[in-house]
């Protein structure tokens, strides 16, 4: 876990750096012959009942990727600021805190993931205001995953990045989930989980 927050530190593409595995940023967003931005199209919001029917449905699979070793790397620092990018007040974290570590240190990883589900069509926003002494509200301490859901606004409490890989695997339509290491696990058991994160609690 520890080297993840590093290479989110440091701004690295965390799967790239280890296994190679992912598509590089070029290949995501390549610089020649993609629309210009005032044109390209919204994305469609997938249909998540489809998708959840779907992976409850099929067997999990057999085949999982074990993924790729990587070796733990020393966290150079006991601290990380975090700007705050409502406010623009800075924060001191603690990198670890009661032994783990402070979102704050892998807050680009977080931002790019939502990102990447907003261009899989999810309207999702990731709420920082817990990371940062002046937004902060009394009692947060985690980051937030927004959103709406049949037309009511919902939040969930975010618990680590897997939270986000998970919902990528669900949107994208697939039956497993990379964490990390690239290490496969099937998507099944983590329904209730996504149901929670996108609100779809009835
Ligand atoms: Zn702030």
């Amino acid at each position: 876990m520890r080297n993840e927050l590093l290479l989110a530190a440091l701004g690295l593409s965390s799967l790239t750096s280890c296994t190679g595995r992912e598509p590089t940023a070029a290949e995501d967003h390549p610089a020649q012959g993609a629309p210009p931005k005032a044109v390209a199209p919204q994305p469609t919001a997938p249909d998540l009942q489809a998708l959840l029917k779907r992976v409850a449905e099929q067997p999990e699979p057999e085949r999982l990727s074990p993924g790729a070793m990587c070796y733990a790397v020393a966290l150079p620092f006991d601290r990380t600021d975090y700007v705050c990018p409502t406010c623009g007040a800075k924060t001191i974290h603690a990198t670890l805190r009661a032994g783990r570590e402070s979102p704050s240190v892998s807050i680009r990883a977080y931002r790019e993931s939502v990102h990447k589900l907003n261009q899989l069509g999810l309207a999702l926003r990731l709420d920082e205001s817990a990371l940062c002494s002046a937004c902060k509200k009394e009692g947060a301490d985690a980051l937030v995953l927004e959103g709406s859901y049949q037309g009511r606004p919902t939040r969930c409490a975010l618990r680590d990045l897997d939270d986000l890989r998970k919902l990528q695997a669900f949107v994208e339509g697939r039956l497993a989930w990379k964490d990390f290491f690239a290490r496969e696990h099937p998507l099944k058991p983590e329904l209730p989980r996504i149901r929670e994160l996108l609100g779809m609690t009835e």
